[in-house]
C-alpha cells in the first residue's frame, strides 16, 4: 500500500473506507512515545528501498526509532537478521550474501 509519502510499502496499512482515516506501520506497530509511529517517519524511512532491492524471505527487518541530526525529528533506522545464515545482516538491501554461494554451487563452469 502506499505510504502518506507516496511510496509503496508493504508494512503501511491505510483504512479510507467511508471517512475513516486509521493509518499504521505494521513493522512499528503500536509502541508507546516517544518510539511510536507517526505518518512523518515514512518520508525518510528506508524500508521501502530495502523491500524493493532486497525480496530475501529469510530477512527480517527491525525498525528502531532514533532522534535524527536535529534532535528534532525522528527517523526510522533498521537492523536486518538472516534466518537462514543466522546472522546480523550488515547491507540489508544487498543481503547477508549466504544465498549468493549457494547459487553459485550449482552454476557451470563455462567453457
Ligand atoms: S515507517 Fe517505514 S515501514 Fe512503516 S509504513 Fe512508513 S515506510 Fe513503511
Amino acid at each position: 500500500m502506499r505510504t502518506p509519502a507516496g511510496i509503496e510499502c508493504p508494512y503501511f496499512y491505510g483504512d479510507y473506507f467511508r471517512g475513516r482515516t486509521t493509518e499504521e506501520c505494521r513493522l512499528i506497530g503500536s509502541k508507546p512515545p516517544p518510539a511510536h509511529w507517526t505518518p512523518d517517519l515514512c518520508r525518510t524511512c528506508p524500508v521501502p528501498g530495502i523491500v524493493r532491492a532486497n525480496a530475501c524471505e529469510h530477512m527480517t527487518l527491525y525498525p528502531v526509532i532514533k532522534k535524527g541530526f536535529s534532535r528534532k525529528k525522528r527517523l526510522v533506522k533498521i537492523t536486518a537478521y538472516c534466518s537462514k545464515s543466522k546472522s546480523e545482516v550488515a547491507t540489508p538491501e544487498i543481503g547477508c550474501g549466504f544465498c549468493h554461494q549457494e547459487i553459485d554451487l550449482f552454476e557451470e563452469p563455462l567453457e
